[in-house]
């Protein structure tokens, strides 16, 4: 099955958005074992007609982003409209939809959103739960006086309203379409704590004599996701493969991050969770608090940037910090243990480290970083990492590796020195 994709947006070309509805698409498809064909970025105006009809030529399957909002320059309905002769029709559903939509918001549904509800004649809605832009199906057979054969999908630009569609309308139509793909799984192994190079060192050999398995490694955040795609018993195969590997370094198989698995622990045992963060600046309590129903398991979290703060809020001595200084593994145990303390939390993680670029020496140079975890009647872990580089994702690496050790004293592991 040919599939290409139409991107459109004048942003795109400007460089002021970055593209990344076709990486994302791609990276779908890929998992339905499909490898897009050809990706077009067209500005808006007429041109999106010009490269629609060029992609259905020579593709079973057409999917077009952007250009269906209620602005001037929004084009691609009527463009498609105008490709296929069809005429465009009121959609009272539509209509009703968009005045929830408004309604729920406490806004007023302008006249310009009323031509968001206009279908061309035989196209199929797809409801938009996460925007006003409907998308638009256009089953095949619509083009067949062109000589085409092409199914065309027109879909919402922005991703977090393009994302659901794709995955909820798109794919479950491909699955139909294809031979094979309505018995074709996908399995993401979400691993943390190893990089991604010792990753394929692991397991690679060993999946790829694995037949008719489709294998991919993608690092995402602070994370790598095996993905195992292929039929159930070459999936079931290659997980077993990694999970033998790599097992305890596994987060999940479904996608979610380790602070959702997180929450859900704390949450099914009825702990709490706080944070003392230093050089992370509230990293980990910001990705705590990204999870939907953290309030039920996180109450505290201080930011002691200062060594005044560390005294002051965790009780940390300062002789403490005077004689093994401020990043030191001395300090991150006597940060957690006071926010575990002062909170009446279960567990505590502190971090204390040099972000950089400055601030280093030779014993403890940028990147240095100690980790703590107190967790009521246990033995206080401490660990040192190590992640020189940009300040953003020396916050990001040492806050994976802080839940990342609240993960294994959850789950009974060992925890990685
Ligand atoms: P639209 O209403 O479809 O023109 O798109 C609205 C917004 O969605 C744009 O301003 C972009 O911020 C975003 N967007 C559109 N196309 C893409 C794309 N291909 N990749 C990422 N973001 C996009
Ligand atoms: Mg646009």
């Amino acid at each position: 099955m040919r599939v290409e994709l139409v991107n459109t947006g004048t942003e795109l070309l400007l460089g002021d958005t970055v593209n990344t509805n076709a990486a994302w698409i791609g990276q779908r498809l890929a998992a339905l074992g499909i490898q897009v064909a050809r990706q077009t970025i067209v500005p808006d105006g007429a041109v999106i007609r010009v490269a629609i009809a060029e992609a259905a030529q020579r593709s079973d399957v057409v999917l077009v982003s952007g250009g269906l909002g209620p602005t001037n320059d929004d084009l691609t309905r009527e463009s498609m409209a105008e490709l296929l002769s069809l005429n465009l029709d009121l959609d009272e559903g539509v209509v009703t939809q968009l005045q929830e939509y408004f309604a729920k918001r406490g806004r007023k549904m302008s006249e310009s959103n009323k031509r968001q509800a206009m279908v061309p004649r035989g196209a199929l809605v797809l409801t938009n739960h996460f925007g006003t832009a409907p998308g638009l199906y256009f089953p095949a057979e619509l083009g067949a006086e062109l000589g085409w054969n092409c199914h065309f999908f027109l879909l919402p630009g922005p991703p977090r309203e393009m994302k659901p569609m794709v995955e909820n309308e798109v794919e479950t139509r491909l699955r139909e379409w294809l031979p094979d793909g309505a018995s074709r799984r996908v399995l993401y192994l979400k691993v943390t704590g190893v990089g991604e190079s010792d990753i394929v060192e692991a397991v690679e050999k060993e999946l790829e004599a694995v037949e008719g398995l489709d294998l991919g490694y993608c690092i995402r955040n602070a994370d790598v996701d095996v993905r195992l795609a292929g039929s159930q018993s070459a999936v079931d195969a290659g997980a077993a493969i990694v999970r033998g590997a790599l097992g305890d370094c596994i987060v999940s198989e479904d996608r979610r991050i380790i602070e959702e698995i997180l929450v859900e622990l704390l949450a099914q045992r009825g702990e709490w969770l706080a944070t003392a963060e230093s050089c992370t600046g509230g990293t980990i309590a910001s990705r705590i608090t990204d999870v939907s129903g953290s309030s039920r398991v996180f109450g505290h979290g201080w930011v002691t940037y200062a060594n005044e703060a560390k005294q002051q809020q965790l009780g940390v001595p300062a002789d403490l910090i005077e004689t093994h200084g401020a990043v030191s593994e001395e300090v991150a145990r006597a940060m957690a243990e006071g926010a575990l303390k002062n909170s009446g939390a279960d567990h505590a993680l502190a971090v204390t480290g040099v972000a950089g670029p400055t601030g280093g020496t030779p014993e403890k140079p940028v990147g240095t970083v100690w980790i703590a975890l107190a967790t009521k009647g246990a033995e206080t872990w401490a660990v040192k990492r190590f992640s020189p580089g940009a300040r953003d994702r020396f916050k990001l690496l040492t806050s994976q590796a802080a839940l990342e050790m609240l993960r294994r004293r959850l789950c009974g592991i060992a925890l990685r020195r």
